[in-house]
């Protein structure tokens, strides 16, 4: 969701002159664009805001401005903390940044916007044409079809910072997608904090009806969504695995706890044996389906017993991977003001199992995938390529490109000595030869294999 708010601030900024630059050095503007899930998130950009104060001394005409959760949940106080800086706008502000940039630049003032809207209708692209993507080129994207959330688990801040549940109506969804779709993004990625509460609030259709809307648009191949809240994850939603031809077969579902003393305490609303019933029936639709998830180390008074039946859920299960993070107190939410925290080595270690069990659960899905064909989206080149640049043109890394599958495995190729080209936004078929820790390696069939493969 932050790294499709950076793209809304840049597209936002874009009519008034500016452009990204490779380096903090070169800007006449520095935004940082924060989260504040975790206390650690939180603290960097402290540090970042540091290291910036330098470049302000320098060059005092240079605008540096705060934006995302943390500008939300600290609001003025960023300004009294940092001297340096010029500008703190919310979660809800970024559509009217320009206006504040513009102001910035001619009477050269501070400013601070962390109001939050009532309705979502304000423009959440401030053009939603084809000549205002940026992103012209890239394989995919990112689409919000609903803002805040209305869940208050007791270990989050979004509520507080992004504000109440809200959706997009479906029209402005599908319009944008288009727009996406003609500047050559080929999957998008509809967001949200619960995606499966889409539109109950406002009446709109539910979100399986707006996946099988998406699925008709022309010349997009793929559809993946996030977050899912198991309570909410409806049978619908499930059947549109198996329905919905775009639909790609991962699920991101946050389980948090495998006790059902912890999740009752994290407000969360289902059971362990209720989840793990929305995992089978997951599963009997999709057999192949990825299942992803959050975990929460060290929640306050969890005890050895409750972690061990976190462990055998995971074993349960056998997630395709996981985000396990150590217990934060946050800002606002109730479990900060919770008793009986678990010390931080306690947590670490703790954490430290939970990495561990996934490790072999990730490495043996991956070995599993060796010698099997994958529909592969291309994404690009991947990063190593990027970064080796002009120097190692004829070396196969060089060549090295990205994609993933249906089931969110990233796959590095190498292009073979097939006339055919490879480009981002198609889907080739890639034999799997090896197996590593957060990916696979493959090579592309040749043409006659990529033909039987089709392209869709
Ligand atoms: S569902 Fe819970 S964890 Fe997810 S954003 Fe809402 S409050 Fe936070």
């Amino acid at each position: 969701m932050n790294v499709y708010d950076s793209e809304r601030i840049s597209e936002g900024l874009r009519p008034l002159g500016y452009e990204t630059t490779p380096s903090l050095e070169a800007a006449d503007l520095i935004i940082a664009n924060t989260c504040a899930i975790r206390e650690k998130a939180q603290q960097k950009v402290f540090s970042f805001l540091g290291r910036v104060s330098r470049l302000k001394r320098e060059r005092p005409g240079l605008i540096v401005g705060v934006g995302g959760c943390v500008a939300q949940q600290e609001g003025e106080k960023l300004l009294e903390r940092v001297p340096h800086l010029d500008l703190v706008f919310g979660t809800h502000a970024v559509g009217r940044l320009p206006q504040m940039i513009g102001q910035i630049e001619s009477k050269r003032c501070r400013m601070v916007d962390v109001d939050m809207c009532e309705r979502i209708d304000e423009p959440l692209m401030p053009c939603e044409n084809e000549a205002c993507r940026p992103d012209s080129g890239k394989a995919t994207g990112f689409v919000t079809i609903m803002q805040g959330c209305d869940n208050y688990c007791t270990f989050c801040v979004v509520p507080y910072v992004r504000g109440r549940e809200m959706s997009r109506r479906p029209e402005d969804i599908i319009r944008e997608i288009k727009a996406l779709v003609r500047s050559g993004v080929r999957e998008v990625t509809l967001l949200g904090q619960n995606v499966n509460s889409y539109g109950k609030k406002e009446g709109l259709c539910s979100f399986s009806d707006l996946l099988h809307r998406v699925d008709e648009i022309p010349e997009l191949l793929r559809i993946r969504f996030t977050t899912s809240h198991p309570k909410d994850l409806s049978n619908d939603l499930m059947d549109a695995f198996r329905d919905v031809d775009k639909l790609c077969r991962h699920i991101h579902l946050p389980v948090q706890s495998g006790s059902d003393r912890i999740l009752r305490r994290m407000n969360r609303k289902y059971s362990q044996k209720g989840y793990l019933e929305k995992v089978e029936r997951l599963r009997a639709v999709c057999p192949d389906i990825a299942i992803s998830s959050d975990m929460i180390a060290g929640f306050p008074r969890e005890t050895r017993a409750d972690f061990k039946e976190t462990l055998d859920l995971m074993k349960t299960v056998e997630y395709d991977s996981l985000f396990a993070f150590k217990y934060s107190d946050r800002p606002n939410a109730a479990a900060a003001r919770f008793p009986d925290k678990i010390p931080e080595d306690e947590k670490l270690e703790r954490l430290q199992s939970l990495l561990e069990l996934q490790a072999h659960y990730t490495a043996k899905k991956n070995r599993a995938m060796i010698g099997s064909t994958e529909r592969v989206l291309v994404e690009g080149l991947s990063r190593k390529s990027e970064s080796i640049g002009e120097r190692h043109l004829t070396s196969d890394i060089w060549h090295q490109w990205t994609g993933r599958t249906s089931t969110n495995k990233i796959v590095n190729f190498v292009q073979g000595d097939d006339s055919n080209p490879i480009l981002a936004g198609q889907i080739i078929p890639v034999r799997i030869d090896r197996a590593l820790a957060h990916s696979l390696r493959g090579k592309p069939l040749r043409g006659e294999g990529r033909e039987a493969m089709g392209n869709g």
